[in-house]
């Protein structure tokens, strides 16, 4: 075995199911192993490097903010994070922006501004939220109180209390939840761990109406499926509805870790001095890497390139379904699909792997693809054709 990965399985405590291969570096689409190997990346570090490894103007971005300034406090302003709240309220049609450390804590701090929200309506804490059922938010207990799936649950319980599940697309499952104390209805546009299930049309904007009509905060979770992945900065914006509060991560810095909340409406002026805090939120060098992004999607290209690859891709992969019978549906939005096999896909990832083309799983049988949002047709043809011969 690898003597890194001997260390590791000693050193860390064992909560990732890891693949042994030790990634090193990359370049563009491709990363290298601490062995040379060269792999064709379509998982972007779990939807991440939207900008793929090592761009040299990003690198560039972020080399002036470290030779500048890496940390400073929330006890003062930084110009990169005023820039950054600018850049993402715009795109995210968004008034007014907290910057966190993570997907998780993003969406700990919208369950507190939906908290907040009823508390200072009714002056109790009873408000409820409705989240979805194979959701996926995150592990602290917040967001796992609003994960729909057990397993994650069980041993860390009691779970916070007031949270509801629905199905994700029936509306009627939702409209059947909500009583006087619902505060907030959460939902990823397109459900990435749960499987890559994008919302219907009728579920979204159903579900914006309901907000409407009972003054519940909707709170979109865009943190696998935003920042382009979808052919538009935001998922929802393919929908035409506007959430009041958006909760991005994971590509808002392509790398480097940021996430944010979004609120607007309702949502926006919930939160005063002292509810709410985190030492790292705007550090000027994640901030400077949500400018570096939004300025290179934008120089780039990035959606209308997305929009174009991703019909490439969806007509190689239907063309794959029609003739293998191990697919069973090919499913996504974009840059983010599921190919759901009628078996266990682990044997199918590990074969690519092989070959030199990283896939991740969503649950069991699903192949997930999140390519960095660079992708070319001809990495789609790399791709398909290992595709052809494995199944
Ligand atoms: C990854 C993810 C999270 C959690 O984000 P972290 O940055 O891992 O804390 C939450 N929601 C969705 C939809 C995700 O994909």
């Amino acid at each position: 075995m690898n003597p890194y990965i001997q260390e590791a399985k000693q050193q860390f405590v064992s909560v990732y199911n890891r693949y042994p291969i030790v990634l090193d570096h990359g370049d563009g689409m491709y990363l290298y192993d601490t062995e040379g190997k060269k792999y064709l990346d379509f998982g972007s570090g779990i939807g991440v490097c939207g900008l793929g490894y090592h761009d040299p103007q990003y690198t560039r971005m972020l080399h002036e903010q470290i030779e500048k300034l890496l940390h400073t406090s929330n006890l003062f302003y930084n110009v990169p994070a005023i820039e950054a709240a600018k850049l993402f309220n715009q795109a995210a049609g968004m008034e007014q922006v907290f910057f966190t450390n993570s997907g998780t804590e993003a969406i700990e701090g919208a369950i507190k501004i939906a908290k907040k929200y009823f508390y200072d309506r009714h002056h109790t804490n009873c408000g409820e939220i409705i989240a979805m059922k194979k959701s996926f938010h995150g592990r602290s207990m917040g967001a796992l109180s609003l994960t729909g799936k057990e397993a994650y649950q069980t041993p860390f319980g009691p779970m916070i209390p007031h949270i509801r599940f629905a199905e994700f697309n029936n509306l009627d499952s939702v409209r059947a939840l909500i009583t006087e104390n619902t505060c907030a209805i959460c939902l990823e546009t397109v459900q990435g761990e749960g499987g890559i299930y994008p919302a219907t049309d009728t579920f979204i904007q159903g579900i914006r109406k309901l907000c409407d009509e009972h003054e519940i905060l909707m709170i979109s979770d865009e943190i696998q499926c935003g920042m382009g992945r979808s052919g538009k900065m935001f998922a929802y914006q393919n929908y035409s509805v506007l959430p009041d509060i958006v909760v991005s991560a994971k590509a808002l810095g392509c790398g480097v870790p940021v996430g944010a909340i979004g609120t607007r409406g309702p949502a926006t002026g919930v939160l005063g001095p002292g509810d709410h805090g985190t030492t790292y939120g705007s550090n000027p060098l994640a901030t400077a890497a949500v400018v570096a992004v939004f300025t290179l999607y934008k120089q780039y290209g990035i959606l209308s390139h997305v929009t174009n690859l991703a019909a490439y891709l969806d007509q190689a992969l239907k063309e794959l379904a029609e003739k293998k019978s191990i697919i069973k549906e090919i499913r996504g939005l974009g840059l983010m699909k599921g190919i759901e096999l009628s078996v266990p896909a682990k044997p199918y990832i590990e074969a690519l792997q092989k070959e030199g083309i990283l896939v991740i799983p969503s649950g069991t049988n699903v192949i997930r693809l999140l390519p960095p949002l660079i992708l070319e047709e001809e990495h789609v043809n790399i791709l398909i054709q290992a595709l052809y011969s494995l199944f």
